[in-house]
């Protein structure tokens, strides 16, 4: 497979310099493209994109200027879904504009921020990474929404 390697990290620079517990998933998503190359993944397997992330994407997805790895024919937007014992129960897992977490980073103790990335033409999708953000403070406060 040829083309320049996806840049996975960072969203955003002042982002990553408040990320703690950063899992990064560019290695296990190069693994995957490149057994989808090789033919020993079916696309069926790797463009799976549920109707809920499909929606996600196309309300909250950020657009990453990349091409689509598998179908070259759309631009790959990301997504940040958030979970954390700060949220309301409804409000847990929601998907937020790489903008506001800058915000909430500041604002909660602590919560994890899942970015994955998705292509809406051929619904592939794959998890990019996975971090820590908030002020560390042990103190509750009021769950957000
Ligand atoms: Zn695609």
């Amino acid at each position: 497979m040829s083309g320049r390697a996806a840049t996975v990290l960072p969203p955003s620079r002042a982002l990553m310099s408040q990320a703690r517990t950063l899992v990064d998933y560019a290695l296990v998503r190069r693994r995957t493209l490149t057994s989808y190359a090789a033919g020993r993944l079916p696309a069926g397997d790797i463009c799976d994109a549920q109707p809920y992330l499909l929606r996600a994407a196309r309300y909250h997805g950020e657009a990453t200027g990349e091409e689509c790895p598998v179908c070259h024919r759309a631009e790959l937007v990301r997504v940040n879904y958030t979970y954390g014992d700060c949220f309301r129960a409804d409000a847990n897992g929601r998907a937020r504009a790489t903008g506001e977490l800058l915000g909430l980073a500041g604002e909660l103790s602590e919560f994890t921020v899942f970015c994955v990335e998705v292509c809406q033409d051929c619904r592939w999708n794959h998890l990019l990474a996975s971090y820590v953000l908030g002020t560390g403070e042990r103190v509750g406060r009021r769950a957000r929404s």
